[in-house]
């Protein structure tokens, strides 16, 4: 039997979420169905909205809603140091710290040959320009995570920025190899930026 048009659409829909299947996607459509209105029409309306009011800070990448995001339009911030990740959410886990009052670079994605992902593919220009414009920023610190994608990507940007007498650090390897960024605690997160090394 196929299933009515609006639920085999909704399960489409949630089929296109990362690590959702099939079977996960049904499961979710029908829960949908059995919820309250209210509680549908909350859903839809913050689905459209995270899309809809959110943007890219023109300055770093990071997500925002008005831009420049906040961070980059906050004075009171260290911009001497530019910590460059490799999603906005690995900004949002840098924060939550509270130890790290610098600046941030957001990459979108790390260079991937397998991928077909090349430097023009991910924000590398733009940080380039930055620097550029941008005297105060002494230090990168690369904060991409430890994979093997991360640690190129790593050595392919202090290649290009130490020309500039920019010093370059990467963060230190408390972080396991092949671990995130994001899923990482604040201790390890704190001791991986304090015993950052220069590359
Ligand atoms: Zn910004």
């Amino acid at each position: 039997m196929q299933y009515p048009e609006p639920i085999s659409k909704l399960i489409d829909s949630y089929m296109k979420l990362p690590g959702i299947g099939s079977k996960t996607a049904t499961r979710l459509a029908f829960y949908t169905i059995d919820m309250q209105e209210d509680d549908v029409t909350e859903f839809a309306q913050s689905l459209i909205s995270a899309k809809r009011d959110l943007s890219y800070c023109s300055i770093c990448g990071n997500i925002t809603e008005s831009d420049p995001c906040m961070i980059c339009a906050d004075k009171s911030r260290d911009n001497s140091k530019v910590v460059v990740v490799e999603q906005p959410k690995d900004v949002m886990s840098l924060e939550r710290m509270n130890e790290y009052h610098g600046l941030y670079h957001v990459l979108h994605g790390v260079l991937s040959p397998i991928e077909g992902k090349g430097s023009e593919d991910i924000n590398i220009a733009s940080l380039l320009r930055r620097l550029q414009k941008n005297e105060a920023i002494k230090e990168v610190i690369i904060a991409t995570n430890a994979t093997p994608e991360g640690e190129a990507t790593a050595m392919y940007i202090a290649r290009l920025v130490k020309p500039a007498n920019i010093k370059v650090t990467r963060l230190a390897h408390g972080l396991a190899v092949g671990s995130d960024i994001e899923y990482a605690d604040e201790m390890t997160l704190f001791k991986a930026i304090e015993g950052r090394q220069e590359i």
